[in-house]
């Protein structure tokens, strides 16, 4: 076989948020005309929660051609401009995890490094006070980002919160209307080429097959052709993040205002999520069954949601961890299938996004070369380490010691790569993104000094600069952030005049 061997033929099994992202996108992007085919099974369904998301779904829906106001109506999706964390570094403490960055470098060095010099002198307020997006989700505020970088406004970065459900059916109608096949049917059987070991066709109830030249695994936690049938091995990381079950349930809005920020509680076996939507709040505990009872993690639940139920309570299990290979023969796994790492940053459907991507930029012909398969693994399993290392930091660097969860989490041994960032910040604030990873600096000082990982000392080329210089420069970014604010319409104003549910 040689180059004129394209892929023909692709077939999505699963139409969970991962193979409607990958249908829409394919449909609309591959490169060689190939038919798209997706398979669904209504009996089994789809998991059902997955409502919050990170910056860069705005360049999926890009890239899709998808106006952010029909997006947010059809979804009843509000605006995200970061996470709340509650009783995370102790009982009682709160700091908000913001998108976008804090103040402006100055005079090329990273402004935290300048805040935590006057810190010491002990002059100035918590760094959120040089956040836009913080300060703007304090306030229950929102405006679209400017693109002109000399605006203050330049400096808004926003996610969206929607229900799971509502996208999955959005991307559907786009995938559909572009050409993608539906199949609805539960699949009973996946057969392997006797030479190759490659998927050759899947069988549905009938004996109907489906064949493919490329097959993406999107079935979800089950991981039905990459695991069951090409057994790729799945790394564990337990030891770590030791929540394996989360209980979810929507509830009623209860009149206050939605709030533009997710909010993370802890709890005392994990944590609970508050997702505000524009027709309800979705809410979760996500917890280690080694360390409360399904019963007891459903009470916590009940006993603090705000508004009332809008459904049963629905329990889920999962292991954290991730394949050892996404990409194995024929076969690619996206979404749940590919592995998962708690909902703590809302990084799974931007695993998602990330994994079609790379897809996208290694598109195979019908050789399937090694050599694209192996730089697509390397390429995802950093992605995923590195999102691991982040969502472990929440946990270990805490000084809560009121159970045995936190006991654990406190005092277990964080992989290398964590401990030498943590160190290396705990110093003189300093940090380096490793390898493309996702979360920039300005999210690893938020949940650093959030969680109180205070450095000892700062940058000392920071004593160089002119201290008056410096003062007013702080100075003006705080005050321009707050009169910017001031400006902004409240988030359920915005989404009254621009992108109300339909
Ligand atoms: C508790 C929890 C909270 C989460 N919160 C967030 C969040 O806030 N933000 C975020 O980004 N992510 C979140 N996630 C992750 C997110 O839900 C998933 O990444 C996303 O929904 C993608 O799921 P999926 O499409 O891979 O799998 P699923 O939704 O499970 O879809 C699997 C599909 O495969 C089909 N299928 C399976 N077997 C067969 C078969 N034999 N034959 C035919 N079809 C089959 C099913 O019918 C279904 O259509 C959360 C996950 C959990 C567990």
């Amino acid at each position: 076989m040689t180059l004129d061997s394209p892929v023909r033929r692709i077939v999505i099994v699963g139409g969970g948020t991962a193979g409607w992202m990958a249908a829409a996108a394919l449909a609309r992007l591959i490169p060689t005309g190939a038919s798209v085919t997706l398979i669904e099974s209504d009996t089994i369904g789809t998991v059902g929660v997955g409502e919050a998301t990170i910056p860069p779904i705005r360049a999926f829906n890009a890239m899709l051609g998808i106006d952010e106001a029909a997006f947010l109506a059809a979804t009843a999706g509000s605006f995200k401009l970061g996470i709340e964390f509650v009783d995370w570094g102790a009982i009682g403490e709160r700091y908000l995890h913001p998108f976008g960055g804090f103040g402006f470098d100055i005079e090329g060095v990273r402004f935290h490094q300048h805040w935590r010099r006057r810190r010491a002198a002990g002059v100035v307020e918590d760094i959120d006070a040089y956040s836009l997006c913080a300060v703007a989700a304090r306030a229950g505020r929102f405006a679209p980002p400017s693109p002109d970088p000399a605006s203050i406004l330049s400096q808004m970065a926003h996610a969206y919160h929607f229900d799971a459900g509502l996208y999955a059916q959005f991307l559907r109608g786009r995938a559909e209307r572009d050409g993608v096949i539906r199949i609805e049917g539960e699949i009973g059987d996946v057969a392997l080429d006797g030479d190759t070991g490659h998927v050759r066709h899947v069988t549905l109830a009938g004996d109907r097959r489906i064949e493919g030249d490329l097959f993406l695994d999107c079935s979800g936690f089950r991981g039905l052709l990459i695991e069951q049938a090409l057994g790729a091995g799945y790394e564990e990381w337990t030891q770590w993040l030791p929540c394996d079950r989360a209980i979810a349930m929507p509830t009623a809005n209860t009149g206050t205002a939605i709030t533009p920020y997710t909010r993370s509680t802890a709890r005392e076996a994990g944590w609970q999520w508050r997702i505000p939507l524009q027709h309800r709040t979705g809410n979760g505990y996500v917890y280690s069954s080694a360390h409360i009872s399904d019963e007891d993690a459903q009470a916590t639940l009940l006993a603090t949601v705000e508004g009332l139920p809008l459904a049963d309570p629905r329990r889920l299990s999962f292991v954290t961890g991730r394949r050892k290979r996404f990409w194995n023969r024929n076969v690619v796994a996206l979404g749940l299938s590919g592995g998962f790492l708690e909902p703590l940053e809302s990084t799974s459907i931007h695993l998602i996004q990330t994994g079609i991507a790379k897809l996208l930029a290694l598109f195979p012909d019908r050789r399937f070369l090694q050599v694209e398969a192996g730089e697509y693994d390397r390429l995802m399993g950093s992605a995923y380490d590195g999102v691991r290392d982040f969502i472990i930091l929440h946990y270990h660097a805490t000084t809560r010691d009121d159970s045995p969860f936190w006991n654990h989490v406190r005092t277990m041994t964080v992989p290398d790569s964590l401990r030498r960032k943590t160190e290396l910040f705990r110093a003189k604030g300093r940090f380096f993104r490793y390898d493309d990873e996702l979360f920039s600096l300005a999210s690893w000082v938020a949940v650093m000094l959030g969680q109180g990982v205070t450095p000892e000392g700062y940058d000392p080329i920071v004593d160089g600069l002119d201290e008056r210089k410096l003062v007013e420069a702080v100075e003006r970014m705080r005050l321009g952030i707050r009169q910017t604010i001031a400006q902004m319409p409240s988030q359920s104003e915005y989404i009254r005049a621009h992108c109300a549910a339909i």
